[in-house]
């Protein structure tokens, strides 16, 4: 099979024949139909995070070629589904609970040269940590799910208030997935500050009430209160670059700090600064499959959609060129690798 294959951050990714993934008993072989390119997929290669041979892509959708004889669940062969983008070991105390984010010892999809990811046409998912795709839900739509729960976990972890008055730094898809559910879940006032201008129109589509020039403001919680009379009660951080000290600083008195950007980078930060503030702060992984279910249901059911978070379908064989140019800022947003 066809795959696009890291081998180190000085070179784009290789198109080339590996071998299709063995599966245990546990799990299932999919025949990849559509698979996300995620701003981590990008940061692990430009930061060396993980050993040449791996496969990227950890949110996808495909259609069920094979079963472990022990699989679990009501699938079949030629079944749509998705998957969490890990294996759960399906025997440790979180594994039996459901709360596979919390088994020590998962295999990252898409992350780890053992467990080869989706920018592939097959990849090896589990059983345990699948689910069937409606029939009504686009397969594109489906491999967004897993950037939907992303920020669907993060925000049931800091449960804002009905009402809340939300800020967003940074419109990416993690960014954008973060509007849509401050605007579903009641959020009073959405305001979004991003310095790409074709991000900036994708916030506003979003549903966003305010968006914020970055660029010329550079502090987005005063910019705020001037503009909408209003300071956040919540911050979403979905940059990913060292910010939190900043964040300290313009974060207003008991105000809640979600970081969801995933920065590899160090800073140092001065925690007196945030004491005084009474500041909290999550900062979350993952999701799980309840995360993933609950989407599904919203999209089959069209209470949730996915626009305008993706920007591009491609085809395997773009997937070097388009990778490289996710290194350097540019106005692509979700990018859809469409393996059909
Ligand atoms: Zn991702
Ligand atoms: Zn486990």
């Amino acid at each position: 099979m066809r795959a696009a294959v890291y081998y180190g951050k000085e070179q784009p990714l290789v198109i080339e024949e590996v071998s299709k993934p063995d599966i245990g008993p546990l799990d299932l072989l999919l025949k990849v139909s559509r698979c996300g390119i995620c701003g981590s997929d990008v940061h692990f290669a430009q930061e060396q995070g993980v050993a040449p041979g791996t496969v990227f892509g950890h949110e996808f959708s495909g259609v069920i070629e094979q079963l472990g004889s022990s699989a679990v669940g009501d699938f079949k062969v030629g079944d749509s589904v998705i998957a969490l983008g890990g294996i759960p070991c399906g025997e440790c105390p979180a594994c039996l609970n459901q709360a596979f984010a919390q088994c020590q010892s998962i295999g990252l999809i898409g992350c780890d040269v053992n467990f080869a990811g989706a920018y592939s046409e097959y990849v090896r998912v589990s059983s345990l940590a699948s689910l069937k795709v409606p029939e009504s839900v686009d397969m594109s739509d489906a491999a967004v799910v897993e950037p939907l729960a992303v920020g669907l976990n993060a925000w049931r972890k800091v449960a804002p208030q009905a009402g809340a008055d939300v800020l967003i730094l940074g419109a990416g898809p993690i960014g954008l997935a973060m509007v849509k559910w401050a605007r579903f879940f009641g959020a009073a006032n959405v305001v979004l500050s991003e310095m790409v201008p074709s991000r900036m129109e994708r916030a506003r589509q979003a549903g966003a009430d305010l968006v914020l020039d970055a660029k010329q403001e550079k502090n987005p919680v005063e910019a705020m209160v001037r503009e909408t009379g209003r300071s956040p009660t919540v911050i979403f951080e979905c940059v990913g670059r060292p910010m939190l000290q900043h964040l300290f600083d313009i974060a207003p008195h008991q105000s809640h700090l979600c970081l969801l950007g995933a920065c590899m980078k160090s800073e140092s930060i001065n925690i007196s600064t945030a004491t005084l503030k009474d500041l909290s702060l999550t900062i979350p992984l993952g999701y799980g499959v309840e995360e993933f279910a609950f989407i599904l249901d919203l999209l089959a059911r069209e209470k949730m959609d996915t626009q305008p978070l993706i920007s591009d379908e491609i085809s395997l064989n773009q997937v070097p060129e388009i990778f490289e140019a996710l290194k350097q800022p540019n106005d692509h947003c979700k990018v859809i690798i469409d393996l059909t």
